[in-house]
């Protein structure tokens, strides 16, 4: 990975935070953020493999974008919020499905499915620089085939609302990184598929499940 502002140590997600994959998880879209966590332990830079899970047999492709802390703060204001933010990526948040639905139907916290070993491929950073985070076309392919598209312009709460939120609850620090949520078309991920990662002005990044 390149160009980090700091040695990422927390990385914030954002779940359902597009309507249409809300749906299909057979949810609606939420009054407020949905946030959850994952250790930066998980990161997976790109061009490595990873294992697929012993825990769980769903492992499913989540492309997000990713959005990097430059300057830290608290309670920070929307209208500010953006300028907090120096760098944008594409990543995946892995998601054990399988794990996922039983620990929700048991109101059980998500760890189990969604901060486990090598949950967080990352792509490299790009200075935020000319780009318009509120319009970003990404996508995710698997073995060559379109699995997902999206634009950044379709989230329930925008990257400013985002950073608003989180720092409110938490004091932001330069490093930190937040998994903006997904569009639709999550889907499964087996032993030996290749998965891609790519984002309109940022770049496309290549991981492996191993086997
Ligand atoms: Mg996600």
């Amino acid at each position: 990975m390149t160009e980090h502002a700091a040695a990422p140590v927390r990385i914030f997600c954002i779940g359902r935070n597009y309507a249409e994959h809300a749906r299909e998880l057979g949810s609606e879209p939420p009054a407020a953020p949905v946030v959850f966590m994952k250790p930066a332990t998980c990161l997976v830079a790109p061009g490595h493999d990873i294992a697929f899970p012993e825990h769980g047999r769903d492992l499913q492709h989540e492309v997000e974008l990713v959005l990097r802390i430059g300057r830290g703060g608290r309670a920070i204001h929307a209208a500010e919020a953006l300028a907090h933010v120096d760098a944008v990526t594409v990543g995946v948040d892995l998601t054990l499905r399988d794990v996922q639905t039983e620990l929700k139907g048991k109101g059980l916290p998500w760890e189990a499915c969604k901060a486990f070993e090598q949950s967080a491929p990352l792509g490299e950073f790009v200075p935020v620089g000319g780009l318009d985070v509120g319009d970003i076309a990404f996508w995710c392919d698997v073995n060559g085939e379109r699995r997902q598209t999206g634009n950044s312009g379709g989230m329930t709460f925008d990257c400013a609302a985002l950073v608003a939120h989180l720092s409110r609850i938490w004091t932001l620090r330069p490093g930190d990184l937040v998994y903006t949520g997904t569009p639709a078309g999550v889907g499964p991920l087996r032993p030996g598929d290749q998965f891609v990662a790519g984002a309109e002005g940022i770049g496309r990044y290549t991981w492996r499940i191993a086997g």
